[in-house]
């Protein structure tokens, strides 16, 4: 296990696993977002280049709005394709595991990835759990697509980064620092998003084809979810959004309609938290946002069964969708009186 050994050690392991042509396997986390796509498409894009074999599973299919990256029609969904993704995973040398922390956030394909004797986790949530041989774990990193962009680097592939590479994993970066505006965009962000512009990322159409190509009913929904469902706490600077299954058939969702819906709850004025609450048939999904220093990771860890960043988590509950949302409100004085801004 190589995860608390130095940075050139683990460099030197990897380079070492990637000198001679290898059957690889990628996987990304349950409802890949755009990092989980990018790091991992952009990666599938650069090992081929570097002489490898390639499949990449996903534990579910990607939303629409991802459909457009290059090689995302490649991806092998678990829940769909099992037999495939098995086979992927089970006849790879290696398998890595990108943008996840806990091999529970890859649903079905938790066991074969557990029993999988080389793995290779890169990621950037915080305190990863110690199940791959060799482990890169930076929570300082806006995103891991740009963990894979250093490590293109460290690996000496500068020159294997296409247009498709550069454009998948420049998505990622973007995606996850939310178009370079939250605190985790850093000097070191911007220059990598520069070096991707240099090998022919397609940044114009990577933000229009995210941002600018919404169907109305999407549209819709978030009108009628700013006008009817979102409730300001302002004692407690935060912003409640709920979604229940009616709401969301009566404007013809699908997959993928309602991502960025929690980041309308921080634009309000004096919000420092904002919390979206959607009702799915099995259980209530919860996301998280916050801004400076509430550690809503830390909330969603103690009560909601779930993780994520200082500023950006999610978790689930099994209540229903009002008693989920109650719960929270019980929860959210004292939480807010721990962290006083
Ligand atoms: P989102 O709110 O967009 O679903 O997720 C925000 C962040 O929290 C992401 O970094 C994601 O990886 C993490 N996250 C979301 N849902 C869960 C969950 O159920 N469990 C854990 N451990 N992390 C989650
Ligand atoms: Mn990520």
């Amino acid at each position: 296990m190589l995860d608390h050994t130095d940075k050139e050690e683990r460099m030197g392991a990897l380079r070492a696993e990637l000198a001679a042509p290898k059957r690889c396997a990628i996987i990304t986390h349950y409802n890949p977002d755009g990092d989980a796509m990018g790091s991992s498409l952009g990666f599938m894009h650069l090992l081929r280049r570097a002489g490898h074999s390639v499949s990449l599973v996903v534990p579910n299919a990607p939303p629409a709005f991802l459909a457009w990256m290059p090689g995302a029609a490649e991806a092998i969904p678990f829940d769909r394709a099992r037999d495939r993704a098995m086979e992927a995973i089970t006849g790879s040398e290696l398998l890595f595991c990108l943008d996840f922390n806990r091999l529970d956030r890859i649903s079905g394909a938790e066991d074969a990835a557990r029993a999988h004797p080389f793995k290779v986790l890169i990621d950037h949530h915080r305190d990863p759990d110690h199940f791959a041989q060799i482990t890169f774990s930076d929570p300082d990193s806006c995103a891991t697509a740009q963990m894979i962009a250093d490590i293109v680097r460290d690996l000496g592939w500068s020159e294997l980064v296409d247009e498709p590479a550069a454009t998948c994993l420049y998505t990622g970066i973007m995606t996850d620092s939310g178009s370079f505006r939250f605190s985790s965009t850093t000097p070191h962000t911007m220059r990598t998003a520069a070096w991707l512009m240099e090998r022919g990322a397609r940044f114009t159409q990577a933000h229009e084809s995210i941002m600018d190509d919404n169907r109305p009913e999407r549209m819709r929904l978030l009108g009628f979810m700013l006008n009817e469902r979102l409730e300001i706490l302002p004692e407690f600077g935060t912003a409640i959004i709920r979604l229940s299954l009616a709401d969301l058939k009566r404007f013809s969702y699908q997959p993928g309609d309602t991502e960025g819906f929690v980041n309308y709850g921080l634009a309000l004025r004096g919000i420092r938290m904002a919390a979206y609450f959607i009702e799915r048939p099995d259980m209530v999904k919860l996301s998280l946002r916050s801004k400076g220093g509430l550690p809503v990771d830390e909330l969603v860890q103690q009560h909601f069964s779930g993780g994520g960043h200082r500023n950006a988590a999610g978790g689930q509950s099994k209540d229903s969708l009002d008693a989920t949302i109650n719960r929270f409100k019980e929860l959210l004085p004292a939480f807010v009186a721990s962290h006083p801004s």
